[in-house]
């Protein structure tokens, strides 16, 4: 099969690249924010629903074995995808963003006291800026910023140079979700290891686009969300190594957690992963990124990522081609999907609203990053971000679109607002 009738095949399967905006057909190119559905996926849900719905770990008839079988069938199975070495090394949790703050409130506050140092770099996404902030204010630790270079890089000598005796802990993004840069995260663990520092990846950009391995990674913690990679929105995992992850205390307290309870007593908490999953997790959800990570399988790593390497090659060579565009960083040089610009003395809003008026559905702004976008000097960038169901005729109405663009509302009367 040729890539491009693989990919009319893939997009067969995505029911939404059907819809049209104003007469135009849907160019989703915001995928990074979030991927779309393939049937697989959405019939997953409906078959979770019509025919298993019940609670888990919590009913003792046969409906309920159903569906705690099928909740931990998932587990597994992400465990499988990210080569976990034990299932229980799968905490489910609403997303990234969740995954993250259950750490920094769990294992981060037990590990931070005045004085010590988290290490986190420059290009991280709020989720693994602002509950790592809000920690080093309330412990008195220090927080560590590791900028990166004017290519969008954090060099990894810059990484362990900033790693010290009070170092306690790091927090890294393993692809940036502005510039699609990749942190070789496996040398700066092993850096990090060196000195006894553990490790949190945010992995939400990078399980779309590459075969993550956790273990070969040598990720202390990983944490992703299911509807970056085609699965269900409100459903994300913690990965944590099992010495480390038993060691927690639970985030919350409440249903599902516990061996026993009386007001006398102490609480006993039952182990992980249920320990970590108070109340009812998303089920539905879990099943789906199971169905997901499968549908992910079935095309094919190798095929996903020549299709990455293909679409970002051709959108730089695109985007140079036309006046008075900049490409930020250098996506090219590990494709990850992702390729942001700048239009000179054009607002990135005005760039946003003129493809849209073209069917084009690109994120433009600070991308949840402020603090990285801030370093390049501009207002804001325009990311087009690419899924396996893009085409090289997409890029190419990009290309288009862009040559007929003209300064407009935000240019002329707002230079200088942002506010996504
Ligand atoms: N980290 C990165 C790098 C991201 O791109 C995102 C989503 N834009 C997040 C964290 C947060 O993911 P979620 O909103 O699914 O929790």
């Amino acid at each position: 099969m040729t890539a491009v009738t693989r990919t009319t095949a893939i997009r067969h399967d995505f029911p939404i690249l059907t819809r049209r905006f104003g007469g135009n057909p849907l160019v989703y190119l915001d995928n990074a924010a979030t991927t779309q559905k393939p049937r697989a996926v959405l019939d997953a849900l409906t078959s979770y629903y019509t025919e298993v719905n019940s609670n888990v770990g919590r009913g003792y008839y046969q409906l309920s074995h159903a569906a705690t079988d099928a909740y931990e069938g998932a587990r597994a199975e992400v465990q499988r995808a990210i080569n976990a070495e034990h299932p229980d090394e799968v905490v489910f949790t609403s997303g990234t963003t969740a995954a993250i703050n259950l750490l920094a409130d769990t294992f981060g506050r037990a590990r931070l006291a005045a004085g010590d140092q988290l290490v986190i770099t420059g290009m991280e996404h709020n989720s693994n800026l602002l509950p790592w902030h809000r920690l080093c204010a309330a412990t008195a630790a220090e927080l560590v910023v590791v900028p990166a270079g004017a290519d969008g890089r954090v060099a990894p000598e810059a990484f362990a140079a900033a790693l010290g005796p009070r170092t306690k802990l790091a927090a890294v993004t393993h692809v940036s979700n502005v510039l699609g840069t990749v942190n070789p995260v496996r040398e700066m663990a092993g850096q990090a290891h060196r000195r006894g520092i553990p490790v949190i990846v945010d992995g939400a950009q990078a399980v779309p686009h590459w075969p993550v391995d956790v273990r070969e990674l040598a990720a202390d913690f990983y944490c992703f969300s299911g509807h970056k990679i085609y699965g269900p929105m409100g459903v994300g995992v913690l990965y944590g190594r099992r010495e480390l992850l038993a060691r927690l205390e639970p985030y919350q307290v409440g249903g599902g957690t516990v061996k026993g309870v009386t007001l006398a007593e102490p609480v006993r908490y039952v182990p992980v992963p249920a320990r970590l999953e108070a109340g009812t997790p998303h089920i539905a959800g879990a099943i789906g990124l199971a169905a997901a990570f499968r549908y992910v399988d079935g095309l094919g790593w190798p095929n996903i990522r020549r299709h990455d390497e293909t679409l970002v090659r051709q959108a730089v060579a695109a985007l140079e081609s036309v006046p008075r565009v900049r490409v930020l960083g250098d996506p090219a040089a590990a494709p990850s999907g992702i390729v942001s610009f700048v239009v000179d003395g054009i607002h990135p809003y005005d760039v946003g609203g003129h493809l849209d008026r073209h069917g084009v559905a690109v994120r433009s702004g600070v991308h949840c990053a402020n603090t990285f976008v801030d370093t390049f000097g501009v207002v804001g960038t325009v990311r087009l971000s690419f899924a396996i169901y893009n085409t090289e005729a997409e890029v190419d109405l990009v290309r288009r679109v862009l040559r007929t663009l003209t300064p407009g509302f935000w240019t002329t009367e707002h230079p200088t607002e942002r506010f996504l």
